[in-house]
């Protein structure tokens, strides 16, 4: 694969799209499916997550592999230090490398299912920086992506203690940043230009996730730490059980996003799509339009 860093060097916008592995197999059909509708919108890369949200860390070498055989995508695959002694980590930089992925979203990872804190393995790395400084000393043509959280990380004191952690990461060789979810693009506006104070210059990609049902949104801000605007959840209670008012909603929210973004000078914006289709595909032909 070619390094993601060079299109961010070479075009705009550059727009990608993020895929969790599914449990079994009924669901790597589906999402074959859901990846063959998206290869219309000809994204620029896919990225697949790495044991978030409890899916299991085996399947994203096996779900990128299918994305790029069968819908010809370039693909980040995810890698957390969750659970890995620094030579587990070292052999599966390895088999990725191996297997012709050179680009690499690297993170520290969300603590298992049922612990509240992290905690690194004996012989394992406690933040994502020292995952960066692994991989970059094992193929110096690995292309990274770290995270970058406009609101702040939850763990951290204040977002300038977390500014100083993220540019550890980029000094580290990080080639580039995907932010956390947000709905306010001022929020993200104010991110970057603090990055940019602090001597963070790599791009810095905006996360957008189309809401698809205000439970399930609220459950991810609880988590994640984002604020939702006032305004979105008063549509959305308004649409209340309504699926499709609710999914409409949640598009033209996003659409709206992107619009402001990519006017204010952002490199590219990269979806959260959970694995479904119909949103992206409707802000694509939004966007287009
Ligand atoms: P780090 O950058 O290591 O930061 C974690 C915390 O430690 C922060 O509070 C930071 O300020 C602090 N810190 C960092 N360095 C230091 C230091 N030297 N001293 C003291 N404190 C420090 N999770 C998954 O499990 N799988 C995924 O595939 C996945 N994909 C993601 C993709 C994106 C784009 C984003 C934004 C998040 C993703 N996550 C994923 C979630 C992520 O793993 C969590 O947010 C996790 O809690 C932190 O990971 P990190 O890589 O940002 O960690």
């Amino acid at each position: 694969d070619r390094p993601i860093a060079e299109l961010f060097a070479t075009r705009r916008p550059v727009r990608s799209l993020e895929f969790y592995p599914p449990k079994d197999a009924a669901g790597v059909e589906a999402l074959r499916a859901t990846a063959h509708a998206l290869r219309r919108m000809l994204p620029d890369f896919v990225s697949v997550t790495y044991g978030a949200g409890g899916s299991t860390q085996e399947r994203t070498a096996q779900v990128s592999s299918i994305l790029r055989k069968d819908c010809g995508f370039t693909v980040m695959p995810h890698l957390t230090c969750v659970g890995h002694s620094q030579l587990e980590l070292a052999a599966l930089a390895d088999g990725f490398h191996d297997h012709g992925f050179r680009n690499i979203m690297a993170l520290r990872g969300d603590p298992p299912k049922g612990s509240a804190q992290f905690t690194p393995q004996p012989d394992g790395l406690r933040y994502a920086a020292d995952l960066v400084t692994l991989l970059k000393s094992r193929h110096t043509d690995f292309c990274l992506g770290v995270a970058g959280y406009p609101e702040k990380h939850p763990e951290a004191a204040s977002l300038d203690v977390d500014l100083t952690n993220l540019k550890r990461k980029v000094d580290a060789g990080a080639d580039f940043i995907t932010t956390q979810l947000f709905f306010d693009n001022t929020v993200y506006y104010r991110f970057v230009e603090k990055c940019r104070a602090v001597g963070i210059t790599v791009p810095i990609v905006p996360g957008i996730m189309p809401v698809l049902s205000l439970h399930q949104i609220q459950r991810f801000t609880a988590m994640c730490g984002a604020t939702l605007p006032k305004q979105l959840i008063t549509r959305l209670e308004v649409a209340a059980e309504n699926t499709d008012v609710v999914e409409t909603i949640g598009i033209d929210w996003a659409l709206t996003q992107i619009r402001g973004l990519l006017a204010n000078g952002a490199p590219g914006y990269h979806l959260y799509v959970l694995n479904r289709a119909k949103a992206a595909l409707a802000l694509t032909a939004g966007l287009a339009a």
